[in-house]
């Protein structure tokens, strides 16, 4: 629609995003970024502009009713800096040195996600603007608390009655449509054994032998599934302990790994926990000596939204009608409060700017040339779906 084109003020769109970026908001930090997105939205002329406690803001334009309402989500808290320079400069640089040829704004949380934030609060405004005649409701979602990766923030706003038929996240996709990602398990096994004298192995068991051959176990034969869009499910090992310890010599009776789980939404949290007690129990059966306790720690759903729903479809024609191709179904490698979304019973789909492998990276920036467009999909898709 080249209404929706020419409203997009590009300009404007990239100080927004500036001002976030110059604005730090660790977790449970977002008192000042969640004034400039309440501020914004007011200015835009937002029906309604609700902020809570946890510095949640929510923006709603309301439809005259009868149609489909649209939720969007995004995070306004960021990932710490880590050895990031200039992290809160917000500044447009040319990305060729970082592997991004031309201009781009710079600096933690471009990439996840305060572009995308400013361009669906923008694109809000856009609608708001031309007066586009919806009938559902828009949304706008900017909660706190994401990289905890609990959903605090978002499950805070689901809470409080904020609800849609559908909704788009907008974590990065380099402006692809993400259906969703695998879900995450964390997990503990500990292995028991016997102490004695290292000088005599022989007369204990030895834990971290017993973990070994519980990991060699799973590296043989512990086969992962896989789908079509969220790719295979994998496991790794990401923590290993010991005790009593090196200080005296002494064969350990623990041993402690952390396991991490990649999990199709398939997959269900008792049929995973079971797959390695499976393992697990072999073990015990072909050696008497072995033992071991397994704990889950962790537990991260999966999304996936399949390609038939109608908010992939109106997703793929509204990227079409503003850059002339449906462009690339995916999904993240990470996790994304779409999840609790989906979890609501909320068909949700991914679309945003910036590369996601630069999330939580040094290298953490978002080409100025995706905002315009990311903004103008944001409005396209409230006019496909809410009109
Ligand atoms: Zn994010």
């Amino acid at each position: 629609m080249r209404d929706i084109a020419q409203a997009v003020d590009s300009g404007q769109l990239t100080a927004f995003v500036q001002k976030l970026i110059k604005t730090p908001s660790l977790s449970r930090e977002e008192a000042g970024v969640a004034d400039l997105v309440e501020a914004r939205m007011r200015e835009l002329d937002y029906d309604q502009v609700h902020r809570d406690a946890l510095h949640n803001v929510v923006g709603v334009i309301r439809g005259s009713g009868g149609g489909a309402s649209l939720m969007f989500n995004g995070h306004i808290d960021h990932a710490g800096v880590g050895s990031m320079e200039r992290p809160f400069s917000g500044e447009v640089i040319d990305g060729a040195p970082y592997g991004s040829p031309g201009p781009a704004i710079y600096g933690r949380g471009a990439t996840d996600m305060k572009a995308a934030v400013a361009c669906m609060v923008e694109a809000g405004g856009v609608v708001k603007a031309l007066g586009l005649p919806l009938r559902g409701d828009v949304v706008v979602t900017c909660v706190a608390r994401e990289e905890m990766a609990r959903g605090e923030g978002i499950k805070a706003v689901l809470d409080q009655g904020f609800s849609a038929d559908f909704a788009v996240s907008g974590e990065a996709t380099n402006l692809n449509v993400y259906l969703g990602h695998r879900g995450k398990a964390e997990l503990a096994v500990t292995t028991l054994g016997k102490t004695t004298h290292g000088g005599n192995p022989a007369g204990g068991v030895n834990a971290i032998l017993k973990m070994t051959k519980f990991l060699r176990a799973l590296e043989q034969d512990y086969p992962m599934p896989g789908h079509d869009f969220l790719g295979d499910a994998t496991w790794t090992v990401l923590d290993i302990e010991a005790s009593p310890g090196a200080l005296t010599p002494i064969v350990p009776d623990r041993c402690r790994a952390v396991l991490d789980r990649r999990f199709l939404p398939r997959e269900s949290r008792e049929r995973i926990v079971a797959s390695f007690q499976s393992v697990l129990d072999g073990l015990s059966a072909q050696d008497p000596e072995f033992r071991a306790e397994l704990e889950l720690m962790k537990w991260f759903p999966a999304m996936y939204t399949p390609p038939e729903s109608p908010v992939v479809g109106a997703m793929l024609r509204a990227r079409e009608q503003v850059l002339g191709s449906p462009g690339q179904m995916g999904a993240w490698y990470f996790g994304v409060d779409g999840t609790f979304i989906n979890q609501a019973g909320i068909p949700c789909v991914g679309f945003g700017p910036g590369d996601e492998h630069r999330a939580h990276t040094p290298q953490d920036l978002v080409p100025v040339d995706q905002l315009a467009p990311a903004c103008q999909v944001y409005a396209q898709i409230i006019a496909e779906l809410c009109s």
